[in-house]
């Protein structure tokens, strides 16, 4: 590598720290790799550098080390080689999220005691919006194909239909319906005899064996869920990533935050939609962004991993990590890695301060499970 050079990291590769490690995110080709928070400090702090001059503040080894970093950079297209005057020609992207919508999300839990595409057409004035139906009986296909046609002049940016698994749906059906209604991104059919997930296709369509839409299916925190994404990424510095701008209603046509949240705002056949979605209860989970969470405000993988308010680990401070998370961003293992020990082995909880992590303990597992 050419080490008289400048180095310029791109602007979509952005580096985020952790509490023992970093990851560049990678928000064009959506993807992570992880690095050490020595190399997080330089990109962050020694952008204006020659990468000779960075390399040889370091001795022997570290030296060595450092421009095996570089040469890491390069290979996998997270820095260019360039000069001085070249610098300066690349502004950072914007970490701004702007949005013309107050709601972008919505959640129905299908019901014959509603009208959905009539209930679409009075919260569409509030956004362009991605759409979850949940089906939670066998419904006849030519009830799922009315429904569809019925939404076909609505202002629909995406729908996902989760419905339980039917003989009577068969491949050709499912082509014809997504050739049909192109508005469709996603088919869960769930309580099937077999997994089978097509997920690069278009419409994603996944078959699972698991009956998803139990309580015990959300809330989840794994890798599988991260979202890299430029729009997802941006919110998430601002935002609750999983609430904002979220309606749902359930199938008793109760409009609520989440549906799994006891708090209900009335009757979708009653409630004044406008005085709901700008009332300060209905937006109070909105502004919990990942950096005022206890332990993911210190964890690499927060703008990436959805969050969620409904099951916490502490009810009642409602800043607490997520119940269903199961990683250690102090110890970066997850706890189906060897040599994972829990967050709470790693600090004390309080009501008042949150989370304190204990240092000393946290450095000498540290030291034994990742070395000096
Ligand atoms: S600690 Fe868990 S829930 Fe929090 S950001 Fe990290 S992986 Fe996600």
């Amino acid at each position: 590598m050419e080490q008289n050079s400048y180095y310029f990291l791109f602007a979509n590769c952005i580096p985020v720290r952790g509490y023992t490690r970093a990851i560049i995110c990678d928000l064009t080709r959506k993807t992570i790799d992880f690095i050490p928070i020595q190399l997080f400090n330089i990109l962050i702090e020694s952008k204006k550098n020659k990468i000779k001059d960075i390399v040889q503040r370091y001795k022997g080894d570290e030296k060595e080390i450092m421009s095996e970093y570089f040469d890491f950079l390069l290979e996998n297209e997270y820095i260019y080689l360039c000069d001085k005057d070249t610098l300066k020609k690349f502004p950072p992207l914007s970490k701004s999220w702007q949005s013309p919508n107050h709601i972008s999300s919505l959640i129905i839990e299908y019901s014959e005691n509603f009208c959905i595409p009539e209930i679409i057409r009075n919260i569409e004035e509030y956004g362009k919006l991605e759409i979850q139906i949940r089906f939670f009986t066998k419904t006849p296909i030519n009830t799922i194909l009315k429904l569809l046609s019925e939404l076909s002049n609505r202002r629909i940016c995406s729908l996902e239909l989760i419905i339980p698994f039917s003989n009577e749906i068969q491949d050709k059906t499912l082509e014809k319906i997504c050739l049909d209604y192109q508005f469709i991104s996603k088919f869960i059919f769930y309580n099937t005899p077999k997994e089978n997930i097509k997920d690069h296709s278009t419409p994603s369509i996944i078959y699972t064996h698991q009956n998803i839409l139990s309580e015990s299916h959300c809330g989840f925190i794994s890798p599988h869920y991260f979202n890299i994404s430029i729009d997802s990424f941006t919110e998430s510095l601002y935002y609750n990533n999983c609430l904002n701008q979220k309606l749902c209603i359930n199938k008793d046509g109760e409009i609520k935050n989440c549906l799994n949240m006891d708090r209900s705002y009335g009757s979708i056949h009653k409630a004044n939609l406008e005085k709901i979605i700008f009332s300060k209860e209905f937006n109070l989970y909105n502004k919990i962004k990942k950096d005022s969470i206890d332990v993911c405000k210190e964890c690499e993988f927060r703008y990436i991993c959805s969050d969620c308010r409904t099951f916490i680990k502490y009810p009642e401070n409602i800043y607490s990590q997520p119940a269903k998370c199961t990683y250690n961003p102090y110890i970066a293992k997850w706890e189906d890695e060897e040599g994972y020990v829990s967050v709470e082995e790693c600090g004390t909880y309080s009501k008042n301060k949150g989370f304190v992590v204990d240092v000393k303990k946290v450095e000498a597992l540290n030291l034994e499970l990742w070395g000096g």
